[in-house]
């Protein structure tokens, strides 16, 4: 059963508030009538399983329709605002819905005649208006009647579908299921202090970003308030400072990107959030400065360091950041792994490394996905079944604990330290994280190919300490022009924006007669870096 419809369902008869969206609010009970109807309605219209997809950054009806989804038995599919055209586009042809809520007031789904492009032809797209009308026409029709708990999303069957960058230029869809999120919120709900008391949880990271599971999934299963906010607020420092101040929040999940912007503010200090006593961050390096800051400015609250990747279910370690860490002279460790799970570490052969030394982390146990949705090529690269048992917390008479054998190969470099901390040093590929923002450089350099008149190119990251600060293009042409440097940058990159998503895009694009080559006839990476 899936826990986060159960919380819905036990707070319903409390009059907690759910979710507050800048204005607007719903109540648990609300949210739990919404999403019958939103699941009749899909129940009543559609007999096949095929996941429902979610368009939008936040709104207070949003949740309701993961919740409404989740109750009809299908994954939902989060694509946010940020996604362009081409990105919304290749998820589409990749799930292939048959109903799309559309929170983004963009109209994106139609031409200029209000009808349907021909890619989305066969689609029901619900935006918010007709989304209100759906449910408010049947608070009491049949379609309000509660949805039975064996029709719900269940076991191992996909609870959400997150795309990530892959470096063939397709996102990749990571599968999630209840099986998943069991063991992720028995382990995450406890560290956030969500124990079912009246608490108020931050509602910032992008759904189609699994660092929102944090909040999202402990949050609604323990009764809490889902605080909002809209990427528009978040974008404008005034506006988001007085929505902080308003908000009360106990809980504070993000990127470390995200706090450090933050604390480029005087005023983002304890007096501003005087009720917050946990700090979540997951997803990219946590900068030992900004957790020093943060300790200072918020000497009541806990600093946590979480580790993980979408395909293990958002997290699988962490650790509360001490002075001691932050005096360390070394970089922050990214934790203790959670109980139900096993870190190997191995060498390029495959073979497991002892505790110290240097290799691939691999993530063994209940939070590993089955995979990617419809790409069983990518599947076989990363997941595997593991031979060896891991010794997990299981029962024998589950049929669904065998599943635990699940492996997942992160393609991060890390060590185990002797504390049993784990050490995290980096990538062994071309992923990086900018923004929080997980990114495949040749997810960049295959979609820049695609545009007119470009031959080939490379994307690097440009660091400043631990932390990388913008991406640089840099592109040969098919055919020279006497546009220059900036006037093709300016084109490849206004190109690239319909392409990928706009963090994606680099901050500069250049033009080079020819790549360096290395002695393998690749281009080489590092020297073109050194030129730089
Ligand atoms: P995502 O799937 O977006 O959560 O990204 C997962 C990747 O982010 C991991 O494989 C790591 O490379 C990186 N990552 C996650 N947490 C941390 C952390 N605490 N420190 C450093 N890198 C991290």
């Amino acid at each position: 059963m899936i826990n986060i419809v159960k919380g819905v369902k036990k707070y319903a008869n409390t009059d907690r508030i759910a979710v507050i969206c800048g204005d607007n609010q719903i109540s648990y009970k609300e949210l739990d009538q919404y999403s019958d109807v939103i699941a009749n309605y899909i129940l009543k219209k559609y007999d096949s399983k095929i996941p429902v997809a979610i368009y939008g950054n936040k709104d207070e009806l949003i949740i309701s329709c993961m919740i409404g989804a989740l109750k009809s038995g299908r994954a939902y599919v989060p694509m946010d605002i940020s996604f362009p055209e081409k990105r919304v586009n290749d998820v589409v042809l990749a799930v292939e819905p048959e109903v799309i809520f559309d929170f983004s007031g963009e109209g994106l789904f139609f031409d200029e005649e209000n009808n349907l492009k021909e890619a989305y032809k066969n689609i029901e797209i619900i935006d918010k208006k007709k989304l209100e009308e759906l449910i408010f026409a049947n608070l009491s029709s049949e379609l309000s009647k509660e949805v039975d708990e064996k029709i719900w999303v269940k076991d191992d069957e996909d609870s959400y579908i997150l795309f990530t960058s892959g470096s063939t230029g397709k996102p990749k869809g990571v599968q999630i299921s209840p099986y998943n999120l069991d063991s992720f919120m028995r382990w995450m709900s406890p560290i956030l202090g969500l124990d079912g008391s009246e608490k108020v949880v931050m509602d910032q990271p992008a759904y189609s970003f699994d660092l929102s599971v944090s909040q999202l999934y402990p949050g609604i299963a323990n009764g809490a308030t889902l605080y909002s906010l809209h990427k528009n607020v978040v974008a404008d420092f005034s506006k988001l400072f007085a929505a902080l101040k308003k908000s009360n929040i106990d809980v504070w999940v993000s990127t470390p990107s995200f706090s450090g912007m933050c604390l480029a503010d005087k005023e983002f200090n304890e007096n501003l959030l005087p009720n917050l006593r946990k700090m979540l961050f997951i997803g990219e390096v946590l900068p030992v400065g900004v957790a020093k800051k943060l300790r200072e400015r918020f000497p009541k609250v806990d600093v946590i360091n979480g580790y993980g990747p979408t395909e293990a279910t958002v997290g699988i370690s962490h650790v509360v950041i001490t002075d001691e860490h932050i005096n360390s002279g070394t970089t922050l460790p990214v934790g203790v792994p959670m109980p139900n799970c096993k870190i190997k570490i191995i060498d390029d052969a495959g073979v497991e490394l002892p505790n110290g030394e240097e290799g691939e982390i691999v993530i063994i146990g209940p939070s590993v996905s089955k995979g990617y949705y419809k790409n069983e090529e990518k599947t076989q690269d990363s997941f595997y079944i593991e031979s060896i048992d891991p010794g997990l917390e299981h029962d024998e008479e589950k049929e669904i604990d065998k599943l635990r054998f699940r492996a997942y190969k992160t393609g991060d470099i890390g060590m185990i330290l002797p504390d049993g901390n784990i050490k995290y040093k980096g990538r062994k590929d071309f992923q990086i994280k900018l923004n929080g923002y997980r990114i495949e450089l040749e997810d960049i350099e295959y979609n820049l190919r695609k545009i007119e008149n470009v031959k080939n190119a490379v994307v690097l990251p440009v660091y400043k300490n631990e932390k990388i600060m913008y991406l640089k293009g840099i592109v040969e042409l098919e055919k020279e022009n006497d546009l220059g440097n900036l006037k093709n940058g300016i084109a490849i990159k206004k190109s690239l924006a319909k392409l990928i998503p706009d963090y994606m895009v680099p901050r500069s694009i250049a033009v080079i007669k020819s790549f360096p080559m290395n002695t393998n006839g690749k281009i080489d990476r590092k020297k073109l870096s050194e030129e730089l």
